[in-house]
């Protein structure tokens, strides 16, 4: 498919002929202002080329509903690390070399090769420094790196690299365990149905004992 047939042309482009095509060159295409309107459209060609008749009684409202579905579920290319933190770091005042854990965060995502969810628990220890995080900041984080496409390994990582860049660490250490329904949905075991990945900076890469506390602190 190339540029020109992929233009969407937003809400009411619904009923238009299979086989038309979009000269971007053209001052009467709509471009695209309102995204919902544009997956939407999207959603509509899908199923039309699936073999559906989208315009069916009960298509009618299903490319809106997918529409509506992926900006929530990817909603985190509208946030960003400073917004979701919003100031909301404290001076550490306990014992230096404390361990701060945020266990069992549940997150769903969607991998970036199907667009299918997978889903699972995150698991966040870090080291304060000179800095300590609200507590509830962190489940957002991983909320907020999760709703975007994804893979597991990145999602770990880009977890850890937040919290470091934010609060600058002694260390920190992220464990995500993720179900992948592309994986399970096709039978094919590539990136695993059940996986397992983990991040480490600072201490947690040196400090084995660390590392082991940690996994005794969420149960692993
Ligand atoms: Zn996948």
């Amino acid at each position: 498919m190339d540029n020109v047939e992929r233009i969407a042309l937003g809400s009411n482009g619904h009923h238009r002929d299979k086989d038309q095509l979009f000269d971007l060159t053209q001052p009467s295409v709509r471009l695209i202002s309102d995204p919902v309107a544009a997956i939407e459209d999207s959603v509509y060609q899908i199923l039309m080329n699936v073999g559906e008749d989208p315009d069916r009684d009960g298509l009618v409202r299903t490319p809106y509903r997918v529409a509506k579905m992926y900006r929530e579920l990817l909603e985190g290319y509208q946030q960003d690390v400073e917004t979701i933190i919003n100031g909301a770091m404290f001076d550490v005042e306990y014992g230096e070399g404390e361990m701060v854990v945020v266990s069992d965060i549940e997150y769903s995502s969607m991998c970036e090769h199907h667009m299918l969810p997978f889903t699972g628990k995150a698991h966040v220890a870090y080291i304060p420094s000179k800095k300590v995080v609200g507590l509830s900041k962190i489940p957002r984080l991983v909320d907020m790196f999760a709703r975007r496409l994804q893979v597991q390994e990145r999602l770990t990582n880009e977890v850890a690299d937040a919290l470091e860049g934010a609060i600058d660490p002694d260390g920190v250490m992220v464990v995500v365990k993720g179900n992948h329904s592309c994986a399970s949905l096709r039978g094919v075991k590539k990136h695993g149905v059940n996986m397992s990945t983990t991040a480490q900076r600072g201490v947690f890469r040196s400090d084995k004992d660390l590392r082991d506390e940690f996994y005794r602190l969420i149960g692993k």
